[in-house]
C-alpha cells in the first residue's frame, strides 16, 4: 500500500519529468517561429519560467531526500523533441503547436492541483507553496494561448492565402 509520502514523490518526479519535456517542445516550436513574434516571445517566456519550475521541482524532491528519475526525464525529452519536429511535416505546423501548447498547460494545471492538495494533506507547506506558485505561471500561460487562440488562428489563415507568404510557422 503506498503512503500519501510516496505518492507525493513520484508526482513530483513526474512533475519534473514533464516540466523537462515541456522545455524541449517549447524551445523546439519558439525557435522555428519566424512570422509569429507574439507567440514566440510568450513561448520564450514560458520556457525560462519551464526551466525555473523544473529547478523548483527538482529542489522539493531533494529536500525530501529523493533524486530525479533520469529514465523519464530523458524519455519526456526524446518525445518532446519527436513532437517539436513532427512540425516540419504538416502545413498547419503554428497551430497544431499551439493547440498542442493549451493541451500541455491543462494536463500542468490539473497535476499541480493534485500536488497542493498532497502536499497539504502531508504538511508538506513548502512543497505546497511552490507547487502554488508555478499553478500561476501554468494558469497565465493557458489564459494567454486562450485569449490569442482566435487571433492567431485568422492571421494563420490570412498568411496561408497571401501569395508567396509562410503560414506554417
Ligand atoms: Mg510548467
Ligand atoms: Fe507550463
Amino acid at each position: 500500500m503506498a503512503s500519501a509520502e510516496e505518492r507525493l514523490m513520484e508526482w513530483l518526479r513526474d512533475a519534473h519529468a514533464a516540466e523537462q519535456q515541456a522545455e524541449t517542445m517549447l524551445s523546439g516550436t519558439a525557435q522555428r517561429l519566424e512570422n509569429y513574434p507574439e507567440l514566440r516571445s510568450r513561448l520564450e517566456q514560458h520556457m525560462r519560467e519551464t526551466q525555473r519550475q523544473a529547478e523548483l521541482i527538482r529542489g522539493c524532491i531533494e529536500r525530501r531526500g529523493g533524486g530525479t528519475s533520469l529514465i523519464k526525464d530523458t524519455g519526456g525529452k526524446l518525445m518532446a523533441m519527436g513532437q517539436a519536429m513532427s512540425g516540419l511535416f504538416v502545413g498547419d505546423e503554428v497551430m497544431k503547436a499551439s493547440i498542442a501548447s493549451y493541451a500541455f498547460e491543462a494536463m500542468e494545471i490539473a497535476s499541480y492541483r493534485t500536488l497542493i492538495a498532497t502536499a497539504d494533506m502531508v504538511g508538506d507547506q513548502e512543497t505546497k507553496r511552490v507547487c502554488e506558485q508555478i499553478l500561476h505561471e501554468e494558469e497565465a500561460m493557458a489564459d494567454w494561448l486562450e485569449q490569442n487562440l482566435p487571433t492567431l488562428t485568422q492571421k494563420y489563415l490570412r498568411l496561408e492565402e497571401t501569395p508567396g507568404a509562410t503560414a506554417k510557422h
